[in-house]
């Protein structure tokens, strides 16, 4: 990997339009194992609602900039809809509808009484000051809160937000309906009522769907050999935590390189030297391509760093016999028809890269309540649900003959047609 290639890594961007027919293909295969016709599919093919908004903002030299917005909501027949708001400069409207519908899949996957949802500003944070970012991130708000709220739309963080974006949004929204909203937004910090056991959620959950899927791969968790393509707040908290429990971690990568050593790699030393952008490699020599990493020898790997590492091109030379995503969408379409050929396992990021928004949820149900619950019962709550979650989809695989992605997709449109049908807007 040349430099060039190994510094643009984070930031590669999968075309929006490619990824809402590859989701939208999907969506039909699972309509039609369940037996739904064309009605279906047309109601589930893209969001109920998209908002498009411009919003101008005043940037820190006195100038006027306007800035674009969306948000979608996909279907919001089993509840309100649920989805982080992104903030990113290469955001299309067709990847905004795709991340819609995955939040779709996922909340039916966990059970959550939620349809999906997503948002984004078309902006880069990393070029504007902290001022700016909050401008921009208070004038989105007021544009969209005719659509949002804690029993229509309920927003969280996600690429390039934070508990600060979340803390002046749910601030900017209180002020406009003039009462207190914490259940408006999830993602808060503790203090303005956010939950506690967030941090590492989504990690924690990749991390029990690991222990899960080796059960039924026959693979004692203690000894086996992972590899975990990023060493960033997930892939290193991954890493951290089946290092914990006796797995062999044999190799990690970050933007820059990858680590690989056939008796294991000491996790605690790379956490310690690791800095605060995830990155250990360029202190080592003998460092190997992120593109080599995934195919060497161990048991599961974990592509826990950005999309579309697994493709048809290295797909028949990947090693491993469990492939669980910890990011979004890191397997091809054309992949996994090669890898599922294989009878390598292949856990899907909707099912197992849903621990932010079922601790979203536990956030929610709190701020309902205004009863908050420790970190322990947040965690065990979180622990069973993803468990639940990977043994729905799993049986689905089994049940239907398919792989867990379109099971995952049967799981999930199986709930919104079923609730439609109810309310009346189906036959
Ligand atoms: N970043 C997550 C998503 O939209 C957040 C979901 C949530 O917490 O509601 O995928």
């Amino acid at each position: 990997m040349t430099q060039s290639e190994s510094a643009s890594f984070e930031d590669k961007r999968t075309d929006g339009t490619y990824i809402l027919e590859d989701t939208q293909s999907i969506i039909e295969q699972a309509l039609q194992v369940l037996g739904y016709g064309r009605e279906v599919y047309d109601l589930l093919k893209l969001p109920l609602r998209v908002l498009t908004v411009r919003f101008p903002v005043k940037m820190d030299d006195g100038t006027v900039k306007v800035f674009t917005g969306y948000r979608a909501q996909h279907n919001d027949s089993v509840g309100p809809t649920k989805g982080g708001i992104r903030l990113h400069p290469d955001l299309s409207q067709a990847e905004i509808e795709a991340s819609a519908i995955w939040m779709s899949i996922r909340c039916g996957i966990a059970d959550l009484p939620f349809g999906g949802g997503k948002g984004g500003i078309v902006c880069d944070p990393r070029d504007m000051s902290f001022a700016e970012i909050e401008r921009v991130s208070r004038a989105y708000v007021r544009a969209i809160s005719q659509i949002v709220g804690p029993a229509k739309d309920i927003p969280a963080p996600d690429v390039f937000s934070n508990s600060q974006n979340i803390a002046w949004m749910f601030d900017e929204y209180s002020h406009l309906r003039e009462s207190d909203s914490p259940g408006f937004i999830t993602g808060k910090p503790v203090i303005l009522g956010g939950t506690r056991g967030r941090d590492g959620a989504a990690a924690r959950g990749v991390a029990i769907t690991i222990e899960e899927s080796a059960k039924h791969r026959d693979i004692r968790l203690e000894g086996a050999r992972v590899i975990v393509q990023g060493f960033g707040g997930i892939g290193s908290y991954i890493a951290k935590y089946l290092h914990d429990r006796g797995a062999k971690v044999v190799g990690v990568a970050d933007a820059y390189g990858a680590l690989y050593r056939e008796d294991g790699l000491d996790v605690d030393e790379l956490l310690e030297r690791r800095d605060s952008f995830g990155t250990v490699t360029r202190l080592y020599r003998n460092v190997l391509s992120n593109k080599e990493l995934l195919e060497m020898p161990c048991d599961v790997l974990i592509p826990a760093a950005t999309g579309s590492q697994i493709t048809e091109e290295n797909a028949s030379r990947i090693q491993a016999s469990i492939i669980v995503e910890a990011t979004n969408a890191p397997t091809t379409h054309d992949a996994l028809d090669i890898l599922t050929e294989r009878e390598i396992l292949v856990v899907p990021d909707v099912v197992s890269f849903s621990g932010d928004v079922i601790v979203s949820y536990f956030e929610w149900v709190q701020n309902n309540q205004g009863y908050y619950w420790e970190e322990p019962e947040v965690h065990s709550r979180l622990d069973s649900r993803v468990r639940t979650s990977f043994h729905r989809v799993y049986q689905t695989a089994v049940k239907y003959q398919v792989n867990m992605r379109v099971a995952a997709y049967i799981v999930g449109v199986q709930r919104l047609a079923e609730a439609s049908r109810w309310r009346g807007w189906i036959s």
